[in-house]
């Protein structure tokens, strides 16, 4: 009997709230997938404890006062152990690796995404920042080197569950849920005074404390749009956004002909991850299903753009291009962290940002140096307005 071989998986930030989540697919489908690398970026024990499961070839951490520690604890087992950054990178586009998923945090999930393209790995998308950042580069990388990118994120999954099947019909426009996170019913004055706690309290997803941030700011859904257009090609005025607080319908595409395509499901986020790791089969599981009987209905909303000023920074840079969605991103990666510290307080997140939009230097073609070098700038700029 001729077996399959089974599919090789690295998985970038196996410690966060993406990466546990993939590793429970994967060992739930063991007879079709094998951990081949696992990465993190600070979270030791935890990855100790992976590897020791999974056995991969390899792991790598990315803080580097870790590595010792790290190999000691693997010695007994044959991992290879790595550690910086730059190993995580090269990880990235080991000759035998068929599937990458990359969930890592923010910004450092651009270079190790670039070189798992260029070795023409197959990407299961899961940090949305490479695209916010740098997602003309990436989309050009990926149509050279014929990697495909899937989307990982439960929006552009619906929207690509949707897309399944249609062949060349156009897209008349994309209809991204959000669920309006836990400050949807908030007034200004009641936003200025909310706790780093409340805002960590998501009403429907379970996720890392940056991506809850951004939710409870309406950012995550802000870099949600541009992902959109860098996955589907579609333009910014193709891209609705509506606030749907059940968070059932994950998003939907409507095509020239008016018909509406919806993808459903309970929150959970296995599910878009294993559809990428299946794509375009469709395997078994056992997570809850929706039960009609216990929700009976559904809500919509027309998002708030004064309250919820992120969103239009995002509309906003997402027309300007250039390297104006990097200077949005790494505005509000130190903005977020500074709120997480309490540093300052929610309403000031966008405040800080829509000043660093204004004083950062703009650059219209910009080159991978052009972003690495914007990157560095404004993360110096917005933390000299926190602390003055
Ligand atoms: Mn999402």
């Amino acid at each position: 009997m001729e077996t399959i071989p089974k599919k090789q998986i690295a998985i970038l930030g196996s410690t966060g709230s993406i990466g546990t989540q993939s590793l429970e697919v994967l060992a739930a489908n063991d007879s079709l997938f094998e951990v081949y690398a696992l990465t993190a970026n600070n979270n030791i024990d935890l990855l100790i404890q992976q590897a020791r499961k999974f056995n991969p070839e390899m792991v790598a951490i990315g803080n580097e006062s870790h590595y010792n520690q790290l190999k000691d604890a693997l010695s007994d087992l044959p991992i290879k152990v790595f550690a910086g950054i730059d190993s995580i990178a090269q990880i990235a586009e080991m000759q035998p690796i068929d599937i990458v998923l990359t969930a890592m945090v923010g910004y450092s999930g651009l270079k190790p995404t670039m070189n798992a393209i260029k070795a023409g790995k197959k990407i299961a998308l899961a940090n949305k920042e490479t695209l916010v950042v740098a997602g003309e580069l990436i989309c050009e990388l990926a149509t050279e080197n014929n990697a495909a990118i899937l989307p990982v994120d439960s929006e552009h999954s619906a929207i690509f569950q949707c897309l399944a099947g249609e062949g060349n019909n156009p897209i008349e426009k994309l209809i991204l849920t959000a669920s309006g996170g836990p400050f949807r019913t908030k007034s200004m004055h009641e936003l200025e005074n909310v706790t780093v706690a409340q805002a960590l309290k998501h009403p429907n997803w379970d996720m890392g404390a940056k991506i809850t941030i951004d939710s409870a700011s309406l950012m995550n859904k802000g870099f949600e749009i541009i992902e959109a257009k860098w996955l589907f090609g579609v333009s910014p005025d193709q891209i609705q956004v509506v606030v749907h607080p059940q968070s059932i319908i994950h998003s939907m595409v409507q095509f020239s002909d008016g018909s509406i395509k919806a993808q459903l499901g309970m929150p959970d986020m296995k599910l878009p991850i294993q559809y990428a790791f299946t794509y375009p089969d469709r395997l078994k599981t056992n997570f809850p299903r929706f039960d009609f009987d216990l929700c009976n209905q559904f809500t919509f909303e027309k998002p708030d753009m004064e309250r919820f000023r992120n969103l239009g920074f995002a509309y906003y840079a997402m027309d300007k291009g250039g390297n104006m969605p990097c200077i949005l991103n790494a505005a509000n990666e130190i903005v977020v962290e500074a709120f997480l510290k309490e540093k300052i307080g929610f309403l000031q997140m966008s405040d800080i940002i829509e000043t660093v939009m204004a004083k950062a230097d703009f650059v219209a073609k910009p080159t991978y140096d052009d972003y690495v070098r914007t990157d560095e700038l404004v993360r110096v700029l917005t933390t000299e307005l926190i602390a003055p």
